[in-house]
Parts: C-alpha cells; sequence; structure tokens
C-alpha cells in the first residue's frame, strides 16, 4: 500500500497479517516482519492484532502426497538445510508479538494480561489531544481468537475490557473506538437489513465468532463506543450503522491471504474539539470511496 498521501500518523495492523497455515517456515516472524515493514520504512508507528490465520497451522497441501512428491522445504535461514530451525512448525501469538514488540520502536503492540491468554493482543491505546494533551479518544484492541483457539472473545477478555473502560473512562466521555478481527453476530445482523450501509455487501457473506460472551452487550451500553472495525471477511469493507455505533470492515489490504480484491484500506480521519471520526477507503491506485461520518 501507498502510505506517503495523505500523511499517515498511525496504522493498525487489523489481523490476518500472514497465512501462517501456508506457511512451511520455523519461524513465521519474518514473514510478519515482512509485512509491516512498509510502515517501518516510513517512520509510522503501528499496532498489530491477532487473526486467525497468523498463527493458524501448517496444512499439507494435498498434491505434495501426489508423484511430484514433498518440495523441498523453504529455509529462510543461511547456512541452515533441515532441521529444527527449518521444519514445518507454525509460529505462535506470542512469539510473533515478542518479535515484532523487541525489534521495534514504533510499535504500540501490547500482549496483554497474562490472565487472558491464550488469547493476547488485548491492549488499550490513548490518542491525546495534539492541544491539551488530554485523552481525546481510547482506541481497545482485542483478539478475537481462530489459529490456536476458539473464534470467540472469551467473558474473561469482557470484564477485562469493561474494567478498563470504568477505570479510564468512568462516565463514557471520552470518544472509544474498537478493534478485532473476527465480526460478532451483529454484524451479520445489520448486513441483512443493509439499512443505511456503505461499501462493499456482497462480495461474501459475514464470517462471525463463534460464540457471543458478553463484549457486544457492553459495547452497546457505553455511548462513547462509537465504532468498531474488523478484518476477517477480506471482500467486505462496508460500514453500517447499529444502535449507537458503527459496525465496519476493513478491506483486503496485503498481498497474502484468500482472494483476489483489488488492493485497499481503511482510512480514519479524527479530529478533536469537537471530536469527529470520519472514514472512507483507499484503494492501492490512489482512489477513494464509501466515505462515511462515523461521528460528529
Ligand atoms: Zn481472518
Amino acid at each position: 500500500m501507498r502510505l506517503e498521501s495523505p500523511a499517515m500518523n498511525f496504522v493498525v495492523y487489523l489481523g490476518d497479517v500472514i497465512t501462517a497455515n501456508n506457511l512451511p517456515i520455523h519461524n513465521a516472524s519474518l514473514y510478519w516482519e515482512q509485512a509491516i515493514s512498509p510502515t517501518r520504512a516510513r517512520n509510522i508507528p503501528w499496532a498489530s492484532l491477532f487473526g486467525n490465520h497468523d498463527d493458524a497451522p501448517f496444512e499439507w497441501p494435498i498434491d505434495w502426497f501426489s508423484s511430484s512428491g514433498v518440495p523441498q522445504i523453504l529455509c529462510p535461514y543461511a547456512n541452515t538445510s533441515r532441521g529444527d530451525k527449518c521444519s514445518f512448525k507454525g509460529t505462535t501469538r506470542l512469539e510473533l508479538m515478542r518479535d515484532e514488540i523487541r525489534h521495534n520502536s514504533l510499535s504500540y503492540t501490547g500482549f496483554g494480561p497474562q490472565n487472558l491468554w491464550p488469547s493476547v493482543s488485548n491492549y488499550v491505546l490513548t490518542v491525546v489531544s495534539h492541544d491539551n494533551k488530554l485523552p481525546a479518544m481510547f482506541m481497545y484492541f482485542l483478539d478475537s481468537g481462530g489459529g490456536s483457539y476458539p473464534e470467540v472473545i472469551s467473558t474473561i477478555q469482557s470484564q477485562w475490557f469493561h474494567n478498563v473502560s470504568q477505570e479510564m473512562n468512568p462516565d463514557s466521555s471520552i470518544p472509544e473506538i474498537v478493534f478485532w478481527h473476527i465480526p460478532s453476530k451483529a454484524y451479520k445482523k445489520v448486513a441483512a437489513r443493509q439499512t443505511r450501509c456503505v461499501g462493499s455487501m456482497f462480495d461474501e457473506p459475514v464470517a462471525t465468532q463463534e460464540a457471543e460472551m458478553g463484549m457486544m452487550k457492553l459495547l452497546k451500553k457505553r455511548p462513547s463506543v462509537k465504532a468498531i472495525f474488523v478484518g476477517h471477511n477480506h471482500g467486505l469493507d462496508w460500514c453500517c450503522p447499529y444502535k449507537k455505533m458503527w459496525l465496519c470492515y476493513a478491506r483486503h489490504t496485503g498481498y497474502g491471504g484468500y482472494g483476489t480484491w483489488a488492493r485497499g484500506a481503511r482510512i480514519l480521519e479524527v479530529t478533536d474539539e469537537p471530536f469527529s471520526l470520519k472514514s472512507w477507503i483507499r484503494m492501492e491506485n490512489g482512489s477513494l470511496h464509501s466515505e462515511v461520518v462515523l461521528s460528529k
């Protein structure tokens, strides 16, 4: 993606950054590094969270069992042949995140509390006002699972969100936006209604989390929550209103993953005093579409 214009202040990687089920190497962090390198090269800070493909177990292609046989193992390490460093083994969420944080001072990604594991990437970032440096918006990041564990936001994650949001923003006076990877079931409902929706809605069906464990109930109760942003369905890039917030998809952005949709990214424009949140999709060729005001 072209990140130069207009100037980007921050990038969010919304999961499925790599497709580990297709990566026959020991250390998938090498591919993760490659995926985030355009942002790092432009000195733009970023945050990431996990999708279902990032630590998915390697899937043996059926044609490897045909007469052509198993191809030579792809080994990214110089001077290493077969062995532990070069085997068909996935890289765990914790390893991927540890490597990102350790090697990148521009990364704002957080592990999250250990009692939420195996889900990681549960954390909050505070956007402060340019003028008075007071909190202007909170950005919550959650791990919606998949890959090495079920596709859910668990009860304990919901409880964590409740505690943190009550502590940081007890009267809901500061706007909040939320990021995770796999849509909650409310996405299916609003997609069926198609009321006031903006963006591509019919390129594939909505694939939701396996169960609801309280997160959406909490979000609905908070007037400060303006929008939720998910990835997962690479062919969808819509935003639809739901209760007092918006439910939005990002878009097929990277060079991996399933699907051949044109690449683009969801852009968010936030202003302070008065607060406003505007969004649109910018395609790789620079064209813009699906502008929507999410809060004003
Ligand atoms: Zn996904």
